[in-house]
């Protein structure tokens, strides 16, 4: 078979790299970190789709009352292959309200090169919000390509592709409880 006809590698959950129960634990520490570092008026968390989905519904459920949260998500697209982004971003759903004077968190599930944030920051600070800080779950740190601020982040990672807790791989496995390496599958 030569390299056109050969079939793209199929992947399926492998290790699992962070339990349930250790992301549960980790979850509610950055919580209760970015309420203790949020001054009063409001906190909109912002879900980047489709991976933060399940990070973001556990964040903020762990966030006191008094904290006034509102969430909202952006949908964005990457323009690039699956595997490396260009860091030219479509937005496809955008924000349902104004940002401006309003303290922001953007939460996403995993950075890498960073390209996609730092787009998406770069986007947002010209709506002037008050204020706009980032909590990722998964930071593949040693890939960085441009710097971005990561004011939270769950995990530091090395460089392997994974899945589960909102990550997928071709669509597939976002419901995992757990976070775990993609394994090549023969079939
Ligand atoms: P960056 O622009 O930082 O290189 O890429 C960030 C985006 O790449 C993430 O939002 C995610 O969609 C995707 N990505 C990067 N690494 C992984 C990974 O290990 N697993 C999955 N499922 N997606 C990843």
């Amino acid at each position: 078979m030569d390299e056109k006809t050969k079939a793209a590698p199929v992947y399926r959950p492998g290790r699992v790299l962070f339990s349930e129960r250790e992301i549960s634990v980790r979850v509610r520490e950055l919580a209760e970190t970015i309420a203790a570092e949020t001054r009063g008026g409001g906190l909109l968390v912002v879900g980047i789709l489709n991976g933060a989905a399940i990070f973001l519904s556990d964040l903020a459920r762990c966030m006191p009352l008094e904290l006034d949260v509102q969430i909202d998500f952006m949908s964005i697209s990457s323009y690039g292959s699956a595997a490396q982004t260009s860091g030219t971003v479509r937005v496809l759903k955008d924000l349902g309200g104004d940002i401006a004077g309003r303290d922001v968190l953007v939460v996403e599930d995993i950075i890498d090169t960073g390209l996609t944030l730092s787009y998406l920051l770069d986007m947002l600070k010209t709506r002037r919000p008050a204020s706009l800080r980032t909590c990722v779950l998964l930071d593949k740190s040693a890939r960085r390509e441009v710097a971005v601020k990561v004011d939270y982040r769950g995990f530091t990672i090395p460089d392997a592709f994974v899945i589960g807790y909102g990550l997928d791989w071709a669509g597939k496995w976002r419901h995992l409880p757990d976070i775990r390496a993609a394994e090549p599958w023969a079939g």
